[in-house]
């Protein structure tokens, strides 16, 4: 509780967004025959409580469904010395331990005592060095699991303060994930009212908070709510999952909590279909935008030195790079384009924007010169995907954008109907053509409002991330955040050729990379195509599970989508090759991929998947020519 007091009692404040409830548990006087001090705790979820020996007698507590987080009337900390008993409150998990326990009837009751407990808004524990404080390193928030964690948590934070990162990806806890969106003291309290039920709840895949929500949107947000837009959430953001088309059940739609086929299945088809044959729009606006310019050539020297891909290309050209650490994995995967000779737009994953600005900060030389502006605010992006994107953008704007003029991987600025400035991107994050616009926001109504009006005789709809998901997955891109991390290197994910080894430039992580190069890969980032999966009846995969290779294991899936072009389940995930005696890890080469039988282990089940490590993109060229013989058909629908 104190981390977020003292986090704001310095000059430069360190958020740390965490929040206490009063938590209750009940002490027993102790049982005639004492309970043994190395008794197992004992959990019933159903019951939402935890029973323990406590001197020989019973201690057991529990998340409630209604916890009262502390400073309700807005009382200072004097409040927590004050913390009062409350029965009735208590009474549904005391019914619980009776339920499960009648025995304990008997028992005499000593204290119930009411104790303030710490919950963050993600129910993971935050740890690792301030952003904005060098050497101010944190560790709290434990969510009543700070005896379970302890240990761990504590090697990694000391190994993180000695040697400046800690042996382990521990990202998903980094006090970087959050940043001061979090942190408002209303926020903190009705989020904390939801995590702390959770403790005892199951998550099922795609689940998402349902509080502290609306925090950030695109100006864009009623325009689609209206036209059935589902939401979720990323670091504060709401973003589109999908459309309910209208005339569907939206109950229940929005209660599809499953681990099998979800119901959104055919909704996200049609999607993707439409991303495939036609045109579609997704709101991206989420993503993280910083402009990183220069008087003279600081921005380009000192950005060479942070990327891992070449960034000295002609102006207009974008760059898909790595911000790599000395061990040459990803702190970031982002996408730069050239401005201008001294001028650089970078865009990154949505829960960046703290870490990637705390990276840069800490790397940039201190240079009057050279200036750093996050513009995630300032700009909507819209992702047009689809053959027909260039169609509608054509017509839109006056200018050239067929691929001779506007080759992949190109950035201009131009106007769309009215609007000027907006900086259009060939690129959609998905493998598919179509291009990324970035719209100053007080344009953003106008540039959607004709992009749907003149994309109607191309078939544009609207689209989320979830097809934008599929669509990424068949392709075999990875994502930040999920596929890769501090502990993954563009050489055992085949993107040897976004890093300028053979260039004769220095930049963070090369060594690492050279080492890599010459001695091969531990681990290598691997596609696998489900066989014997029935998409219908059979568990879903969705990430983490088993990969096994010969029957024996060798790694675990990072990510996975259902491709409705292949018509199975892919999953990406991570090889790794163990001495079969020694259990050693050996280099993993092609022939070790390419020459195994794999099987992916969902939930103890066992399927067969093919592996490949080239995404089938002749399958999917041949696809889209065929489509486009259709599309005339598809037009009329
Ligand atoms: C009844 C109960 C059962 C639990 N059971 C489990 C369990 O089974 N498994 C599990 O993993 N977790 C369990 N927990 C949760 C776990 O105890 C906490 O998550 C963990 O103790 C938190 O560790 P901490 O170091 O952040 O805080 P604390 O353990 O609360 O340590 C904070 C320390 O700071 C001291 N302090 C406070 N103010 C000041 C000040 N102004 N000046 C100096 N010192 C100060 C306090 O006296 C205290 O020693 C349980 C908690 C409770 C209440």
């Amino acid at each position: 509780q104190w981390a977020y007091e003292l986090g704001h009692s310095g000059e430069e404040p360190v958020n740390i967004p965490l929040h206490a409830c009063e938590h209750f548990y009940l002490l027993t006087h102790p049982l005639k025959e004492p309970l043994a001090s190395n008794l197992p705790t004992i959990v019933d979820p159903d019951g939402r409580i935890y029973i323990r020996n406590w001197q020989g007698g019973i201690l057991s507590g529990g998340f409630e469904k209604n916890p009262k987080p502390l400073f309700t009337e807005g009382r200072n900390q004097l409040e927590i010395q004050h913390l009062q008993e409350d029965w009735d409150h208590f009474e549904p998990l005391l019914s619980a331990l009776l339920r499960r326990m009648p025995d304990l009837e008997a028992l005499q009751i000593m204290q119930l005592v009411n104790c303030p407990e710490s919950f963050t808004p993600d129910m993971r524990c935050i740890m690792g060095e301030s952003p904005t404080v060098r050497g101010y390193f944190v560790l709290a928030g434990m969510n009543s699991a700070g005896i379970s964690y302890g240990g761990g948590a504590g090697k990694y934070l000391a190994e993180w303060m000695v040697n400046g990162y800690p042996s382990e990806n521990v990202w998903p806890l980094d006090l970087k994930r959050f940043g001061s969106l979090q942190s408002s003291r209303t926020f903190l309290r009705h989020r904390v009212m939801e995590v702390m039920p959770l403790m005892c709840d199951l998550k099922v895949p795609r689940w998402d908070f349902q509080t502290g929500r609306q925090l950030r949107t695109s100006p864009l947000y009623d325009r689609l709510d209206a036209q059935g837009a589902r939401w979720m959430e990323k670091h504060g953001f709401e973003r589109v999952k999908y459309f309910v088309p209208p005339g569907k059940d939206l109950l229940d739609l929005d209660q599809s909590k499953t681990f099998y086929k979800p119901d959104w299945f055919d909704i996200v088809g049609s999607e993707v279909k439409c991303c495939k044959e036609a045109v579609c729009v997704i709101d991206m606006s989420s993503f993280t935008k910083f402009e990183i310019s220069s008087t003279g050539d600081q921005a380009l020297e000192s950005l060479q030195y942070l990327f891992s891909n070449d960034l000295d290309v002609p102006v207009g050209h974008v760059v898909h790079t790595g911000m790599l650490n000395e061990k040459g994995g990803y702190e970031n995967d982002c996408s730069i384009a050239r401005l201008s000779k001294r001028s650089f737009f970078m865009i990154s994953p949505t829960d960046q924007q703290v870490h990637c600005w705390a990276w840069l900060k800490n790397h940039l030389p201190d240079d009057s010169n050279l200036t750093m502006e996050d513009v995630t605010w300032k700009y909507t992006a819209l992702n047009l995907i689809g053959p027909r994107a260039v169609d509608v953008l054509s017509e839109l704007s006056y200018a050239p954008i067929t691929p001779d003029h506007f080759p992949s991987l190109f950035c201009k600025e131009m106007s769309v109907g009215y609007a000027n400035g907006i900086r259009v991107m060939s690129i959609t994050h998905t493998g598919e053509p179509g291009f990324m616009l970035y719209i100053p926001i007080e344009y953003a109504l106008h540039v959607y409002n004709e992009v749907m009006n003149m994309g109607q005789k191309y078939g544009i709809r609207n689209a989320g991330y979830y097809a934008l998901r599929s669509l990424r997955i068949e392709k075999f891109f990875a994502f930040w955040g999920q596929d890769l991390d501090a502990f993954t290197t563009p050489m055992e994910c085949g993107r040897e050729f976004q890093v300028k080894l053979e260039k004769g430039m220095q930049f963070v992580g090369q060594e690492a990379l050279m080492e890599q190069k010459q001695n091969g890969v531990y681990k290598r980032f691997t596609m696998f195509i489900l066989e014997d999966h029935d998409t219908d009846v059979d568990l879903w995969p969705w990430w983490g599970e088993p990969i096994f290779r010969n029957g024996r294991y060798v790694g675990k899936t990072t990510s996975s989508a259902y491709s409705y072009t292949l018509e199975r389940h892919v999953c990406l995930g991570f090889v790794q090759h163990f001495d079969e005696k020694t259990g050693e890890e050996l280099v993993v080469t092609t022939d070790f991929i390419n020459q195994g039988e794999y099987e992916i282990d969902i939930a103890g089940q066992r399927f067969q998947a093919k592996a490949k490590l080239y995404p089938f993109s002749s399958l999917f060229t041949q696809r889209r020519r065929k489509d486009e013989v259709e599309l005339s058909g598809y037009q009329r629908e």
